[in-house]
């Protein structure tokens, strides 16, 4: 009997995927060959569904992206076009919004702590809607941006989440209740409360937690007299890597049962922030290898861009899956970035064909949180993105 080796599964799952991933992107899979590497080539028509798919399974929701994941001004443009709205945190996402005719209504900023020339800047532009998580954000946003629309943040918990964010923002709900009265002291409007389950959120869980803890704090507000209106759930979407990701109907379908169950009175706005759900899967990052060395019991294969390139997620734990066209009995990899620093290390423990120098090494699910973290540390250049 011939038993299956992990590395014949995760080839195999690889593999598949990517041949998925370009039979159904006929421009996509044209270009992959001939592009000036390393570049990340996006599939706008694949954003637009990714979209439209979100907005069928939540079509109560309000699906502001999150511009931080990939501000490129063609995917920006793509989800204008559908009437999504935007969450950003800084003048310069603002202003790239802004300028594509985007009505201020639908932006909002969602970073509890943000910069004063920021929120200034936003005032000024009719943008009325910030996130919170203490006392000091609220003074400064009754001082720059006064009788705006407050929420705020709650601290969830993020495991199961690949990329965790709660342990820097966020409060807990007694806390977030006295930042919402004193906001309403300082002339603000308390509007809602918001959420993050951590970014590539794979973990049910996380969203029944938060969504049972803002239901509390709406009820204790309640009490007090204050009308919440907007139930924010943040970002948290997941897309696949080196496994499936749960699925977007099923994550509507088990949120709105939350709501229903524990909201008594039902928020009147409900919003979602997806940055990595809209743009995640929908870009492959095309590199070339290198070089080649064995080192003791390795084998390490180097490629033309890294994680201060783009990959830096890398770092934190995202398994990007590396696919090239090769066929040949099956070697496990350490895939190292372009630059001299140690830490430049893309993933190891990849099972690939043995590939020569100048193969092209296609990296999948490479739209979100890539380009956008890029520096040219070291000489390198930032990869090209090329929207189809
Ligand atoms: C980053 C971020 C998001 C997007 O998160 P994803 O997991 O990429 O969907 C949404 N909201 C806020 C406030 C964020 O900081």
């Amino acid at each position: 009997m011939k038993t299956i080796t992990a590395g014949e599964i995760q080839f195999t799952y690889t593999k598949r995927y990517f041949e998925e991933f370009v039979s159904s992107r006929p421009k996509v899979s044209e270009i992959l060959k001939e592009v000036e590497t390393p570049a990340l080539v996006i599939d706008l028509e694949g954003i637009r569904s990714r979209y439209v798919q979100i907005r069928y399974h939540m079509p109560e929701v309000n699906i502001y992206y999150a511009v931080k994941a990939n501000d490129h001004p063609e995917i920006l443009k793509t989800l204008a076009d559908l009437g999504s709205g935007f969450e950003v945190a800084s003048s310069s996402e603002l202003e790239k919004v802004l300028s594509l005719g985007i009505p201020p209504e639908r932006i909002i900023s969602s970073n509890p702590v943000k910069p004063e020339e920021f929120v200034d800047y936003a005032y000024r532009s009719g943008v009325n809607r910030f996130a919170v998580d203490s006392f000091t954000e609220v003074e400064k946003i009754a001082k720059v941006a006064p009788r705006s629309r407050v929420y705020v943040r709650l601290s969830v918990p993020n495991e199961g989440s690949d990329w965790p964010l709660s342990r820097k923002f966020g409060t807990d709900p007694d806390t977030a209740l006295s930042i919402l009265e004193f906001a309403k002291e300082k002339g603000l409007v308390p509007i809602g409360v918001t959420f993050h389950v951590g970014s590539q959120c794979n973990n049910l869980r996380n969203w029944f937690i938060a969504v049972r803890e803002a239901s509390y704090l709406w009820e204790r507000a309640r009490q007090k007299g204050m009308r919440l209106m907007v139930l924010n759930m943040g970002g948290g979407i997941p897309v696949r890597y080196m496994y499936e990701a749960l699925r977007v109907e099923d994550i509507a379908y088990y949120v709105r049962g939350l709501i229903r169950k524990y909201f008594s009175v039902q928020p009147y706005e409900l919003q979602i922030e997806p940055g990595r759900g809209i743009v995640g899967d929908q870009g492959v990052l095309v590199c070339r290898v290198i070089g080649k060395a064995k080192r003791g019991e390795e084998n390490w294969i180097y490629l033309d861009t890294g994680v201060f390139n783009g990959l830096a997620e890398a770092l934190g734990g995202i398994r990007y899956p590396l696919y090239v066209e090769r066929g040949g009995d099956l070697k496990e990899w350490v895939v190292g970035g372009v630059s001299c620093d140690s830490m430049d290390v893309i993933a190891r423990n990849v099972f690939l064909p043995e590939p020569e120098v100048g193969d092209r090494v296609y990296i999948l699910s490479a739209g979100a949180y890539t380009t956008v973290y890029a520096s040219e540390f070291n000489g390198f250049p930032k990869p090209k993105v090329i929207c189809l």
